[in-house]
């Protein structure tokens, strides 16, 4: 799921008054599941409220993204045993959590790295999760579910944000990072320079499928030369146009995978976080000219890139429209 996708529905069952008592965000507990625990928490603490929520500028906005809320409680592994225990759940999580709140309102709970909550601390958590505290949104965060204790996980609500990442294939993956990490939207002409390079590998993905499909139908004819007959205008069309499509959704993910790396980055930086890890990232040759970027981008503008980098396909794979200057605007906003 995006992670758009994923905060809109939670904004849904807020406006509904359908909030559940757990989520289960599974995803990246240091990069795009902390963003959208950030993110979900600034919804629910916002002064301005309503539809304007999170305005990111409010006190309460201001201080979830800080980490320094005090209606935001996160725990996460002790640094030497690498596990979340029994006395940082009995002695600190659970009192928290059955207090009232500072400001009145709502009060979100995150556990960073769920998984490795061991399995007293978890049958100690299970009873507050089965009596959940009035106004109280507990946020798991985990790479994966699997380690977890199952009664757990069937107390929470799961968001995956991890599925349907995989790297894109090369060397459209290596040709678009260098492209996105030479971008710039600091003046017109890097932003044409950006969508000129992108149309570039268009047109050489529309080479490529075009020599393919000679290759191939070369093949086939000498193969069979009696019983062949080659394919009418139309159907060569449509076998190059297969081929080409199959390429360039490498480029489309490989922009969506650059930004969600960015969003990792800048999640990271403003949760005052290590930088992710290069295993972690889409793009690790990349990974210091991402965490600089980041250090400037606000997490909420990096979800939104991530959200207008997964648009560009539908535009103009769907909508037909000149990939060249779909680009072009896009860049003109994507940093
Ligand atoms: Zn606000």
């Amino acid at each position: 799921m995006q992670p758009s996708t994923a905060f809109d529905l939670v904004r849904n069952a807020m406006k509904n008054g359908r909030v559940p008592h757990a989520y289960c965000l599974v995803g990246d507990p240091r990069g795009d599941a902390l963003a959208l625990a950030s993110r979900i928490a600034a919804l629910l603490l916002c002064e301005k409220g309503g539809d304007v929520a999170p305005c990111g500028v409010c006190d309460a906005c201001r201080r979830v993204a800080r980490g320094v809320h005090p209606d935001v409680l996160s725990i996460g592994p002790e640094k030497k045993s690498r596990v979340i225990g029994i006395e940082a759940m009995r002695e600190t999580f659970l009192p928290w959590a059955s207090e009232k709140s500072f400001a009145g309102g709502w009060k979100v709970g995150m556990v960073l790295f769920a998984d490795r909550i061991n399995a007293s601390a978890a049958n100690a958590f299970l009873k507050t999760l089965e009596e959940p505290p009035a106004e109280t949104l507990f946020l798991l965060l985990a790479p994966s579910v699997d380690p977890m204790l199952p009664t757990v996980v069937s107390r929470c609500q799961k968001i995956d944000l991890s599925r349907g990442r995989m790297p894109p294939a090369e060397p459209w993956r290596s040709l678009v990072g260098g492209i996105l990490a030479a971008h710039s939207c600091e003046s017109g002409l890097r932003v044409a320079a950006t969508a000129a390079r992108l149309h570039a590998l268009f047109a050489r993905i529309a080479d490529e499928a075009e020599a393919e499909v000679s290759e191939e139908l070369a093949a086939q004819e000498a193969a069979d030369p009696t019983a062949w007959s080659p394919p009418d205008r139309d159907e060569r069309g449509a076998m190059v146009s297969v081929k080409a499509k199959e390429r360039r959704q490498a480029i489309f993910q490989a922009i969506q995978e650059w930004y969600r790396d960015l969003l990792a980055a800048a999640s990271a930086a403003e949760a005052g976080a290590e930088r992710p890890t290069r295993s972690s990232l889409c793009f690790p040759e990349h990974r210091d000219e991402i965490v600089r970027r980041a250090a400037k981008i606000p997490v909420r503008y990096a979800m939104r890139f991530v959200d207008a980098a997964g648009k560009l396909q539908e535009k103009i794979e769907d909508r037909n429209l000149p990939d060249q200057h779909v680009f072009l605007e896009a860049f003109s906003y994507l940093r």
